[in-house]
């Protein structure tokens, strides 16, 4: 099997599958016991948050921020959203966020569409990219919340947040700005240090898409910001973490998610650089043989705007993603055609739709998102797989054995 799917969850790192195997025999304790075990679990956690916070800050000391543990990305995002506007029918007003953010952004703003506030989406340019200049052109005295991630899931697509930040910050707008930072931690060179420097209050991550099980997840409150004094937590019925996420914590998620960072940091740099290497390769071998195949995500033919160096987002005309990676998946490759979230009910990529591609093209297209082990030998095999099949169908098609 040839795994290209990292970006809906990345494969479990060594150091993770070795702790793990030591946990056979589990002497894991509640970190809000008193007892010696509850103490020790306890200062795990601490030891935990701190390694998690390190990577955060770019191998850094991270001191004002506040790392609240969840069950994971989506439950982060909610949080998010929720703690800093309160119930949805209270007082109404106006959210800006991007159009290309994570349904679990998304569809927490609906619920406050639902009661009457204006949820304004700013457009992605041909790119995917959020220009500053799409957030201000929607900035208002209503305005309650800002919300932009800072890595497309789908596209790859890194985002000027901290641009935004700064710029919303010159405009005297002094309301939280929250960046889904889930895709840009442990595969980009952004520091959430920075972000928040640049005027960001707060942050989510997720555990298993740098190597971690799923199941565990953050919000990240900048200490600093004045909005986060205000923020209301989600779920209610015990004081853990400071009070802003009750239930005892996946202390065993928390252990594993600190080593994957721990194992990250030491060879973050090469094997980034690497997957970028065979990303950019996996491009070349696939476009050498489809010329018509199109790539959405900047960076790889377009270096004005950069991405993560794992994705490639493209399409193949005349293919149907979803199609396409049933065929993908019989050879053994694992692709996805579109977010993971989304896949299983078929939708069409509103990603790609807000980079300017017809409900038709968006129906075209497949993300490929290589893992921290991905090697060259599998990258030509799932290239000359990727050909291969495209060309078959494509014949299939022209006899008209499948409608697109
Ligand atoms: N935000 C982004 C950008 C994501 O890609 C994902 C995962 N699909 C999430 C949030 C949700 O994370 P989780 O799967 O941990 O709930």
């Amino acid at each position: 099997m040839i795994y290209l799917d990292a970006n809906a969850t990345s494969r479990l790192r060594p150091g993770v599958c070795e702790l793990l195997a030591k946990f056979q025999n589990p002497q894991l304790g509640n970190p809000s016991s008193i007892h010696a075990l509850g103490r020790g679990a306890r200062a795990s956690l601490r030891l935990a948050r701190n390694e998690i916070l390190k990577l955060l800050a770019g191998g850094e000391e991270f001191p004002n921020a506040n790392l609240v543990f969840t069950s994971g990305g989506t439950e982060a995002n909610n949080a998010l959203v929720f703690g800093f506007l309160g119930e949805p029918n209270r007082q109404g007003g106006e959210v800006i966020c991007s159009a290309i953010e994570h349904p679990s952004i998304l569809e927490a703003l609906k619920r406050y569409e639902q009661n009457d506030w204006k949820i304004r989406r700013a457009q992605g340019n041909e790119y995917g990219i959020i220009e500053p200049s799409a957030i201000l052109n929607l900035l208002s005295s209503d305005t309650r919340l800002v919300a932009v991630m800072a890595a497309n899931n789908e596209s790859g697509a890194i985002q000027p947040v901290g641009e935004i930040a700064r710029e919303l910050r010159e405009r005297k707008y002094c309301g939280p700005i929250v960046c889904d930072f889930t895709q840009a931690f442990g595969k980009s060179e952004l520091s959430a240090k920075d972000l928040f420097e640049s005027g960001v209050d707060a942050i989510s991550i997720s555990g298993h898409k740098l190597g971690a099980p799923s199941g565990i997840g953050a919000f990240v409150l900048n200490q600093n910001s004045a909005q986060c004094r205000l923020f209301n937590p989600l779920i209610f019925g015990g004081a853990q973490e400071g009070s802003l996420r009750a239930g005892t914590e996946n202390l065993l998620g928390a252990l594993c998610w600190a080593e994957a960072c721990r194992e990250l940091a030491i060879v973050h740099e090469r094997e980034s650089a690497s997957r970028r290497e065979l990303r950019n390769l996996l491009w070349k071998l696939i476009k050498e043989n489809l010329a018509d195949a199109q790539c959405l995500t900047p960076g790889v033919e377009n270096h004005r705007y950069e991405s993560l160096g794992n994705t490639l987002f493209i399409r193949i005309p005349k293919m149907r993603g979803d199609d396409f990676v049933v065929a993908l998946d019989l050879q053994g490759v694992c692709a996805s055609s579109g977010a993971a979230c989304a896949s299983g009910r078929q939708d069409v990529s509103y990603v790609a739709q807000a980079m300017g591609l017809s409900r038709h093209e968006a129906r075209e297209v497949i993300r490929l998102s290589l893992d921290w082990d991905t090697t060259q030998e599998m990258i030509v095999r799932a290239a000359s797989c990727i050909v291969a099949v495209a060309l078959s169908m494509r014949e299939e098609t022209s006899r008209g054995a499948i409608a697109i």
